[in-house]
């Protein structure tokens, strides 16, 4: 399920940190510093092999026609072809597609899943277009971009304001022109077109995997363990309901218009989602939690999993978790990273936590390639080998060198992997 409009804009990025891209550069210096890489790949690294920016004319209800701006930022591809959503937002900008782009590249490179990172997006506010406007607009996108996609170069996936519905509709533009049905042009597709079991669930799966992991890292139990959810989507529910079924007590939970929090943990399982009941989360039994009280609480572990920049220089200093692990996309600043990190509370980063998103669409990549679909089962089970190999290789390079946060081991693993590759493969000609 793709992520609501009200999510972070790159306005609001812009006004928290420097904005996208320049956090991806700073996060690329930071780890820079730290592993041996020639400074020409380095340079690469600092920029996108190519931006596509494409003009895409659609027709109204009432027959007029529209004319929007698209971008789809290809970052880099040396592990393979260029992977990362498509977001339809009325902010969305080429920088913010560029940056995005980047930390797809990290994100595939920490897991170890042979794509590199795109990401894109139209500036269009998806609230003031009917279901047959986004329909054409769709078919439109995916004409314009139909040269420079592809399921060996470039595969695009459901994000802010698109979903398995877009990506089906895509899917059908691109097989169209070529001639053959081609679902591996696109991931997150319902499984009816070669989607995925376990896509929806898999980000929160992975989040909760990497809590439960990360508690052992530190020898605290998974079993009554306090958890504090902001955001009750497709990411947050995931977590906190598999969570709680692995013995933690979910003590809060929120949405956008605020939380519930019971000491004694609550009853997840009976809190509607925002997908089953949109921003009905603070309707849930338990005393009333504002977003900012919530993410105050004394627990063991906080997982901010709404929108981006919610821990900021302003409340990093009043967190009281013990532990935070990334569920949404970028909800810590670089200011509040470094005062978490001085008061010793580890953030354990999106890129690794919240990648069985990118996973399991890879798994839905193989599926479509192979013309053959995983039961459910088969998903969870190699979606947890997957999750596993990245936490133990992150948390081997966080455990043997002095004052590296998470973030930066997470960046070391994936940088080393994206020099040894490009070392590997040379300049051509
Ligand atoms: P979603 O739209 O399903 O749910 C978002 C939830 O956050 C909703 O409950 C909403 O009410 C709440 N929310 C929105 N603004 C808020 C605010 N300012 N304060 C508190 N709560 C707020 O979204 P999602 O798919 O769960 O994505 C959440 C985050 O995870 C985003 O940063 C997204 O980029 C990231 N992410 C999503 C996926 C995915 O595949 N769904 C994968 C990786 C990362």
């Amino acid at each position: 399920m793709a992520s609501e409009p009200h999510a972070v804009s790159a306005a609001d990025a812009s006004a928290a940190d420097d904005g996208i891209l320049a956090t991806a550069r700073r996060q690329l210096e930071r780890a820079a510093a730290l592993v041996d890489v020639d400074e020409a790949i380095l340079e690469r690294l600092r920029h996108p092999s190519r931006v596509h920016r494409v003009t895409i004319p659609f027709e109204r209800d009432d027959g007029d026609v529209e004319i929007v701006t698209g971008y789809r930022a290809q970052h880099d591809s040396v592990r393979g072809p260029y992977k990362g959503g498509m977001r339809y937002h009325p902010d969305v900008t080429e920088d913010e597609c560029v940056g995005l782009s980047m930390w797809m590249t990290w994100k595939c490179a920490v897991m170890d899943i042979p794509f590199g990172g795109a990401k894109g997006g139209v500036v269009v506010d998806p609230k003031t277009l009917s279901d047959d406007e986004t329909e054409r607009l769709t078919r439109r996108l995916a004409q314009e971009l139909r040269t420079v996609v592809g399921p060996n170069h470039d595969i695009p996936a459901p994000d802010m304001g698109t979903g398995g519905r877009e990506m089906a509709w895509f899917m059908d533009a691109y097989s169209m022109q070529e001639g053959e049905t081609t679902p591996g042009v696109v991931t997150g597709k319902p499984p009816a077109v070669g989607g995925s079991y376990g896509r929806e669930e898999a980000p929160g799966r992975s989040v909760a995997i990497v809590v439960r992991e990360a508690l052992d890292y530190y020898d605290r139990p998974l079993e009554g363990a306090t958890v504090a959810v902001q955001g009750f989507g497709s990411v947050g529910a995931n977590a906190a309901r598999l969570l709680e079924e692995w013995g933690a007590d979910v003590v809060a939970v929120s949405d956008v218009t605020g939380g519930v929090y019971d000491p004694d943990g609550l009853d997840v399982a009976s809190i509607p989602t925002h997908q089953e009941e949109p921003e009905a989360v603070s309707r849930g039994d338990g005393d009333p939690v504002s977003n900012a009280e919530l993410l105050a609480l004394d627990v063991d572990v906080l997982v901010p999993a709404a929108v981006g920049n919610v821990l900021t220089a302003d409340n990093a200093g009043a967190v009281r978790a013990d532990l935070i692990v990334e569920g949404a996309n970028g909800p810590t600043t670089a200011r509040a990273d470094e005062i978490l990190e001085e008061r010793g509370v580890p953030v354990v980063p999106d890129i690794l936590a919240n990648a069985g998103g990118v996973t399991v669409s890879y798994f839905e990549w193989l599926q479509d390639i192979n013309r053959r679909s995983w039961p459910i089962e088969r998903v969870r089970e190699e979606l947890e080998t997957e999750m596993l190999g990245a936490w133990n290789e992150v948390a081997r390079e966080f455990a043997s060198a002095d004052g590296v946060s998470w973030r930066e081991a997470a960046y070391v693993v994936a940088l080393s992997r994206l020099a040894a590759a490009h070392d590997a493969r040379g300049l051509w000609p």
